[in-house]
């Protein structure tokens, strides 16, 4: 059994703080994380928080506009990329991802449903919705056994 899938609604940014600060709680490490939803959703946003998250509060994220690939220097370090600006298969392959995917640190991909067929199918994956302003529909999923524990326990927890 390796298929845990639940949903909640973000009220707010306070909300999505809140959840990012569990995720990254309880990310067993390393690990990936992969975001999806339209522009706007807050894929960006969830990185900046989940960076947050792991530095408690001493480093803040900022989309990686003019590198593919942004590392923050936190501990364990977070690897950004946002999927979107990936012009062709080669861009993906010069990241070097496989170089430290496997290595203590913590992935998190924008747009991860473009690049899908190049990534581990064990991460967690996050599915956001817009709702009315600020609110926000997030479902949670797993894709493998050391994500489906991840998931079940940041579903235990969230209540
Ligand atoms: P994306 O990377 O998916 O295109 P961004 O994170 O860049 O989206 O933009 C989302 C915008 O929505 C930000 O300005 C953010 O402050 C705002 N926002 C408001 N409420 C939320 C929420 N609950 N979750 C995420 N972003 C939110
Ligand atoms: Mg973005």
């Amino acid at each position: 059994m390796t298929d845990c899938q639940w949903s909640t609604v973000l009220k707010n940014l306070e909300d999505v703080r809140r959840l990012a600060q569990l995720i990254a709680k309880l990310a067993p490490i390393p690990s990936l994380i992969g975001l999806q939803g339209t522009l706007g959703a807050g894929k960006t946003t969830w990185t900046r928080m989940l960076v947050e998250a792991i530095s408690q509060g001493r480093l803040a994220a900022t989309s990686p506009t003019f590198q593919l690939v942004h590392r923050y220097p936190t501990d364990p370090p977070v690897y950004h990329i946002d999927a979107y600006r990936l012009k062709d298969d080669d861009e993906w392959w010069d990241l070097g991802v496989e170089e430290w995917m496997e290595t203590p640190s913590l992935t998190v991909i924008e747009w991860a449903d473009r690049v899908a067929k190049w990534l581990p199918q064990d991460r967690l994956t996050i599915v956001l919705e817009c709702l009315d302003g600020d609110a926000r529909c997030a479902t949670i999923q797993s894709g493998g056994p050391r994500s489906f524990v991840w998931c079940q326990a940041i579903g235990r927890q969230w209540e």
